[in-house]
C-alpha cells in the first residue's frame, strides 16, 4: 500500500485534530497507510514516527492542539536538515507528505521539496487566517469565537465602571481576527496591523475618540480591540500611557493563547474535515507543492508559495462596516 506522511509544525490551531483524523479516514478509505511525525520537523529530522489508524483519532475532532504534537524547528532552514528529512521520508518509503500549519510550515515543505521528490500537500491550520488562496483557515473561526466571548465579559464590567479597556488579540501579521471579534462584540475601536501600517494612531487620536463617543452616547464602556504588537508594550502599556499622560481609567486584558484552546467551532471542525480529506485526494491525484483551501465554497490546490508571497486582504466592507456604522459617533454641530 502507498504511504504517506502527516505532521503538524509551527503554532497550534484549534481542528488540527480534526483534520489529521480527516486525512486518517480518507487514507484509509483509499487504502494507503499513515505515519504521523511527532513534534513537527522535529520529529521528522529525529525519526520520531507512529503509525496512525482510524482508531487511534477517534473523537480527538472536539479537541484542540493536536494529539501528534507541535513544534518551532528552527533548524529546519538548514539544507542539511532538508537533506535528513528526504532521507528519512525515503528510507520509510513514504511517497507523500501533507503538512498542517501556517506560512512558516509551507516555507518548510517549500525548502524539503528541493531536496525531496514525494509529493508534499499543505494544510491551512492557523488561527491569524494569514494565508492566501483560501478562505478561511483551520483554526480562525474558533479564535474569533474565543475573542467575541471575552469581550461581551469584558463589556458587562467596563459598562459597570464607565471603564475603558483595551482587549489584546492574536494575530501581529494580519488583523482578520481583530476585525471579526471587534464587529462580533461592538467594539467601539480596533487597532489592526493592516490599519497601522497606513495611519498609525496616535494616543492623542484616540484620547479625542474616546471623548467623541461619550460626548455622542453619553458616559459609558469604550472597549478597544487592539491586535498583538501593534503598539509599544502593548495593551499595558498604552492603558498605562492612558491613565498617565490623559487621566483617563484604563484597564488592559491580553487574551493570549486562550484564544488557542477549547472546542473547536462547527466551523473549524467541518472545513478541518472538507480539507483533511481534499488532502488525500490530492495526492491521489498526483498534486504537489500545493495547498488544499476553500475558496468562495470550492475545494482549490493553490500553489504553496503563493500561500504567503500573496496576501488575502482585510474584508473592505467590513472594515467600513465596523467604523461607520458600528461605530456611530457624529461630528460635532459647528453651529
Ligand atoms: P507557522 O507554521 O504556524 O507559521 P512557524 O513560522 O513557527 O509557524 O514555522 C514553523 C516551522 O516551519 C519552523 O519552526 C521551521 O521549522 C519551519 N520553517 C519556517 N520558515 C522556514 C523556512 N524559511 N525554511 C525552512 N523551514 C522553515
Amino acid at each position: 500500500a502507498q504511504r504517506i506522511g502527516v505532521l503538524t509544525s509551527g503554532g497550534d490551531a484549534p481542528g488540527m485534530n480534526a483534520a489529521l483524523r480527516a486525512v486518517v479516514l480518507a487514507a484509509e478509505h483509499y487504502g494507503m497507510d499513515v505515519i504521523a511525525f511527532r513534534h513537527g520537523y522535529e520529529g521528522l529530522l529525529n525519526n520520531e514516527h507512529i503509525p496512525l489508524h482510524a482508531a487511534d483519532v477517534a473523537h480527538v475532532l472536539q479537541y484542540s492542539g493536536t494529539i501528534i504534537k507541535s513544534a518551532r524547528c528552527p533548524r529546519f532552514k538548514e539544507d542539511d536538515s532538508a537533506k535528513l528529512a528526504a532521507d528519512n521520508l525515503n528510507n520509510l518509503n513514504i511517497s507523500a507528505l501533507i503538512v498542517i500549519g501556517g506560512d512558516g510550515s509551507f516555507r518548510g515543505a517549500h525548502h524539503l521539496s528541493n531536496y525531496w521528490s514525494g509529493q508534499i500537500i499543505g494544510v491551512p491550520g492557523t488561527i491569524d487566517n494569514d494565508l492566501f488562496g483560501t478562505d478561511a483557515t483551520i483554526g480562525y473561526s474558533t479564535a474569533v469565537a474565543i475573542a467575541m466571548d471575552a469581550l461581551d465579559k469584558i463589556r458587562d464590567t467596563a459598562d459597570a465602571m464607565d471603564r475603558v479597556f483595551i482587549v489584546e488579540v492574536m494575530g501581529r501579521h494580519a488583523g482578520f481576527i481583530g476585525l471579526k471579534s471587534a464587529m462580533a462584540s461592538g467594539a467601539e475601536r480596533m487597532i489592526l496591523p493592516e490599519l497601522q501600517k497606513d495611519k498609525p494612531l496616535t494616543v492623542a487620536a484616540l484620547v479625542k475618540h474616546i471623548k467623541r463617543v461619550e460626548a455622542v452616547r453619553g458616559p459609558g464602556s469604550y472597549v478597544m480591540v487592539l491586535s498583538e504588537h501593534q503598539w509599544p508594550g502593548g495593551a499595558v502599556a498604552l492603558s498605562e500611557q492612558l491613565e498617565a499622560e490623559y487621566d483617563m481609567p484604563c484597564r488592559p486584558c491580553l487574551l493570549g493563547h486562550i484564544q488557542r484552546g477549547g472546542p473547536p467551532t462547527a466551523s473549524d471542525r467541518v472545513l478541518a474535515s472538507e480539507l483533511g480529506v481534499h488532502a488525500v485526494e490530492l495526492i491521489l491525484k498526483g498534486e504537489t507543492g500545493v495547498m488544499t483551501g476553500l475558496k468562495a465554497g470550492q475545494l482549490v490546490a493553490v500553489p504553496l508559495i503563493d500561500t504567503w508571497t500573496k496576501k488575502n486582504p482585510l474584508d473592505e466592507n467590513l472594515l467600513r462596516i465596523q467604523h461607520e456604522i458600528f461605530n456611530p459617533v457624529k461630528k460635532p454641530s459647528r453651529s
